[in-house]
């Protein structure tokens, strides 16, 4: 099978050495990790076609790869079965249409250098998120990856005008480019976004692009608790139509972050709950004006920071946007990324707080607070021991929330995924997944065991 993937792809673009491999075969967080019979990088649709037509006559198991910056271990082989990677970080072409603020992409295509591309045409991708360094528009589409903007824009499955993908046994699927409007039949975009690599392999995105907004203002909010972080949202939600986002993080986590980094105290005093909010639109001193405003309207706050300049914008995002991060120098972190009812948070956030220390944990906090949705990092259990992630999940799901919000299943929250959808949905997700995959090559073990 390697020789006919090689003869596929060219010998060079099939790793089967362990120390080029090695790379491809761990998660981002650590946590996950399992041995690839190799590393397949193809280079076009087409390949990647031949390439899962001759592992699905074989039934071998594949594991679509981006940027591997997935929370959830579903970029990496399982321990209980060896499988092919199939790295996509070679379908890297794209191309934008600057007249209508389109564009078709490489599943491969990392984040930022779309940006970079994107911007320099004055359109911009409406998701942005801290992995754009690496994660990938593919990796993007197949976890419906949300971000700092969903406030404003909603999340990739929104970005979509079409989607290319490959099936399991080779058959490509999707128009690229596809039509704004096309109201013919089952939405491929609709299906393959958020499906985590186990329906498809997306090869190519046709994106909805937006304007860039010229003109960016930041805010750093240091507030008392979460309960008046919760008011001040929903103030400046309903005053602010240019509200690009809005973060949370907590006292605790802003030290880590600058213990890790060197950075100095945001605000002159140590604010309990920090929240990081920034608008966007045509004219600096207008935005400057009108969020100063309605902080200011807002009230409770125990001291706030404004930046309009590049660097000082940039400055105030890095204490929200380091988390990630700096988490990860303390140790292999569980990573559960929930979102609650925005009148149940409160109790979330008490009973969480409770619930990790009676388990001797460590716990940072942080997240998208304008969608509800807090990342909740446990630091302490061994990688494998998955008590704290069901309590927590449990937790979330009993209080009406999701199990997650924005990170996908994966491996990490398979067993949890039962607690909030139905039995009449996981059988109908099940029966999607038989049709299209029968052989069960495209990502084994994700979403469902
Ligand atoms: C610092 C940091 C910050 C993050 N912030 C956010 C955030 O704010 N919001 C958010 O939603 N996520 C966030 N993430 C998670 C992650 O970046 C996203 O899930 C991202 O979309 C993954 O893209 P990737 O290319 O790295 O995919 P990978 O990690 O390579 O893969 C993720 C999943 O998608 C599948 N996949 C990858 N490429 C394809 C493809 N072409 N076709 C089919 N399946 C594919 C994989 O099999 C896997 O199941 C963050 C991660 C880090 C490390």
């Amino acid at each position: 099978v390697l020789n006919r993937l090689a003869t596929i792809v060219r010998s060079q673009h099939v790793l089967t050495e362990p120390d080029e491999r090695a790379g491809y075969e761990i998660d981002w967080t650590r946590r996950y990790r399992g041995d690839a019979l190799a590393v397949v990088r193809p280079g076009s649709t087409a390949e990647v076609a031949q390439v899962l037509s001759v592992c699905n006559e074989g039934s071998i198991a594949v594991v679509p790869q981006g940027g591997n910056t997935g929370l959830v271990g579903g970029s990496v082989p399982r321990p209980d079965r060896a499988a092919v990677v199939l790295s996509l970080a070679r379908l890297d072409e794209c191309s934008i249409d600057a007249q209508h603020g389109e564009a078709v992409v490489g599943g491969g295509v990392i984040l930022e250098s779309f940006q970079e591309a994107s911007r320099a045409s004055g359109w911009d991708l409406a998701v942005d998120l801290a992995a754009r360094g690496s994660c990938t528009i593919g990796g993007m589409v197949a976890t419906n990856a949300g971000g700092e903007h969903v406030v404003r824009y909603g999340p990739m499955a929104q970005q979509l005008i079409g989607v290319e993908a490959v099936l399991a046994d080779g058959t490509v699927v999707g128009h690229v480019p596809a039509l704004r409007k096309d109201n013919t039949g089952y939405h491929w975009a609709g299906i393959l976004a958020g499906s985590e690599g186990t329906l498809g392999v997306v090869t190519r995105a046709h994106l909805r692009l937006v304007a860039v907004l010229p003109a960016r203002v930041v805010a750093l909010l240091g507030l008392p608790d979460l309960e008046a972080a919760l008011a001040v949202t929903g103030k400046l939600r309903r005053t602010l139509p240019e509200l690009n986002a809005v973060e949370v993080c907590f006292a605790d986590g802003i030290d880590l972050v600058r213990s890790v980094t060197g950075m100095p105290a945001p605000l002159s005093q140590r604010a309990p709950v920090n929240v990081v909010v920034e608008t966007a639109g045509d004219d600096v001193d207008l935005l400057v004006d009108r969020l100063g405003g309605a902080v200011a309207a807002a009230g409770g706050m125990l001291d706030s920071a404004i930046a309009s300049t590049e660097a000082d914008r940039a400055r105030l995002w890095r204490y929200r946007e380091a988390h990630t991060e700096a988490i990860s120098t303390l140790g292999v972190p569980h990573k559960l990324d929930v979102s609650i009812p925005f009148d149940r948070m409160l109790e979330f956030e008490r009973r969480v707080r409770a619930l990790v220390s009676d388990a001797g944990a460590q716990l940072v906090l942080f997240g998208h607070l304008g969608d509800g949705n807090l990342h909740v990092n446990v630091l302490g259990p061994s990688a494998d021991d998955a008590r704290i992630d069901d309590a927590v999940l449990d937790l979330a799901a009993s209080l009406g929330g999701s199990i997650s919000a924005e990170h996908g299943i994966g491996i990490a929250k398979r067993s949890a995924f039962a607690r909030t959808r139905s039995t009449a949905e996981l059988d109908a997700m099940r029966a999607i997944k038989r049709a299209l995959d029968p052989r069960a090559i495209l990502n084994p073990g994700v979403l469902f065991s």
